[in-house]
Parts: C-alpha cells; sequence; structure tokens
C-alpha cells in the first residue's frame, strides 16, 4: 500500500470534563475526497483543529505523508501543506480578491507577504511574482473572480467567497485542503457549482485531497470517494455514501430517520 496522504491514529482531545473527540482512527489517500457527517457539537471542527495545529491532541497521532505533525504549531502544519477554510468565513474584507488569494502564499515565501504588501517598494519583484500565480489560480476558479480582482473581497456573495477562501487555500501549494462546511448559506445552484469547483480544482492539482465537513447530503451522496460519521467525538461508521447511510446507528445519530 501507499503511504497514506494523512493518517490519525487514535486521535482525542478533551477539553476538562469534556472528551470532544476520542480515539478517532482515519486515513486519507492522495487524490481523494472524504466527508465527514455528523450532528452539531459531535466533534467535526474540533477535528480540523486538531489536523491543523489550533489544538494540541490529548491522545493519538497525526502524520502526514508519513512523517509526524502531532502537536506542530499552525503555521507549521500550514507550510507541511495542510491548507483550510473555517465555518464562518475568514476573508480580509478591505483587501482586494487579488490580496486575499496572495495572502494565502504567506508561509510558503520567504518574505513577508503582509510587509509586502504594505510597503510594495521593499519587495516589487516577488510582489509581482505573486501576483503572477494569485491571477493564474484565481482564473483556474472562476473567470469572474478573476475579471473582478481588483475590487474588495467584502462585496463577494457568499458562493463567490467559498470560491475566493478555496483559491487562498490553493496558493499555499497544500497537499490536503480542508473545508469546514463549504455549502452553508447556499442554494442547489450554488451548491452543484462548489461541487464543480472542487471537481476542476483535483483535476487541475493531481495528488491533492479534500477533507470536507459536509451537512448537505446531496453534496455527500455524490462528491466523496469516503464518508466518515462522527457522533459523540467517536467515529461510528465510514465508508462509501451508500452503505453508510444503511447503518442503523447512522440512521439514528444523524440522518434522523
Ligand atoms: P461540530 O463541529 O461537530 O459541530 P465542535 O467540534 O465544534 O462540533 O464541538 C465539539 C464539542 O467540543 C462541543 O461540545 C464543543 O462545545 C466542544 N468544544 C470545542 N472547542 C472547545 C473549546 N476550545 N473549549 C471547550 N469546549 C470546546
Ligand atoms: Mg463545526
Amino acid at each position: 500500500m501507499t503511504t497514506p496522504l494523512l493518517k490519525l491514529s487514535g486521535l482525542g482531545i478533551r477539553f476538562g470534563g469534556l472528551v470532544a473527540l476520542d480515539a478517532v482512527d482515519l486515513t486519507v489517500a492522495p487524490s481523494t475526497i472524504t466527508c465527514i457527517i455528523g450532528p452539531n457539537g459531535a466533534g467535526k471542527s474540533t477535528l480540523f483543529n486538531l489536523i491543523t495545529g489550533i489544538y494540541r491532541p490529548t491522545s493519538g497521532t497525526v502524520a502526514l505523508q508519513g512523517d509526524p505533525i502531532t502537536g506542530l504549531p499552525a503555521h507549521r502544519i500550514a507550510a507541511r501543506g495542510i491548507a483550510r477554510t473555517f465555518q464562518s468565513s475568514r476573508l480580509f474584507e478591505d483587501l482586494s480578491i487579488l490580496d486575499n488569494v496572495i495572502i494565502g502564499m504567506h508561509g510558503r515565501t520567504r518574505t513577508d507577504v503582509l510587509t509586502a504588501l504594505l510597503r510594495p517598494a521593499k519587495s516589487r519583484r516577488e510582489l509581482e511574482a505573486c501576483a503572477a500565480e494569485a491571477e493564474t489560480i484565481l482564473r483556474g476558479i472562476s473567470d469572474e473572480l478573476f475579471a473582478r480582482r481588483y475590487q474588495p473581497a467584502g462585496i463577494l456573495p457568499q458562493a463567490d467567497r467559498r470560491r475566493l477562501e478555496i483559491a487562498r487555500a490553493l496558493a499555499s501549494h497544500p497537499k490536503l485542503i480542508l473545508l469546514d462546511e463549504p455549502s452553508s448559506g447556499m442554494d442547489d445552484r450554488d451548491t452543484a457549482a462548489l461541487m464543480a469547483d472542487i471537481r476542476r480544482v483535483m483535476a487541475d492539482n493531481p495528488g491533492l485531497s479534500f477533507l470536507i465537513i459536509e451537512h448537505d447530503m446531496r453534496l455527500v451522496a455524490e462528491l466523496p470517494d469516503n464518508v466518515v460519521v462522527i457522533d459523540y467525538g467517536k467515529k461510528i461508521a465510514e465508508g462509501d455514501f451508500a452503505t453508510v447511510r444503511q447503518l442503523p446507528r447512522v440512521q439514528q445519530a444523524y440522518l434522523g430517520q
């Protein structure tokens, strides 16, 4: 078997008396999409916070391409190739769409991109190279975002904000992108477009995988190679959606049937 892209072994965290995540094992292969489903408060976002180094696990390990990354600070994990979006949008509203993508390169460039943005004369050439790459990334995501690249990110509707967040994640050259409830606030058309975006990004970036927390069952039924169900901090099921949805524990815990 090839080395998994991401491997979680016995991963857990407690907050005081609350076991928010309990001994989760999970493997993500390269070039795959995994969806994580589960009720509110199940521990899904906590899992992302453990993978990305925002929280330190109280038990277990995280490995990226076989290398342990457990407990590393968030910026080092990001530099190793794990990018994410958050449940609530975190764009720099007053900065341009293009600058929001350039900020995603922070961490892999040697000079500080934020400083460069504030003092462009200092590192103009690097900034220009970043801008050219950011334009390519934007064009790959959406012609419309590219056309509007000098406009402030704050004016974008929800679906385009999500697109821009994915573009910003791509700017870090990740091996794995984590999306936390990307379809929230989207209608059917936007959700269909989101799925098409994700498929296109996968096709354009060989080896890249997605780990997606999702509540929209149309997306979960169509998009992933693997579905993982979390309830009360535990992984209770895993497999393809058609199989997973039949399990009585899943129907009780989540599908409400
Ligand atoms: P989900 O994303 O599945 O809705 P979360 O991962 O956000 O759920 O939360 C799982 C549980 O962990 C919840 O009970 C939540 O209140 C708790 N939790 C998450 N982060 C913290 C924290 N920093 N301190 C205390 N409790 C937390
Ligand atoms: Mg959450």
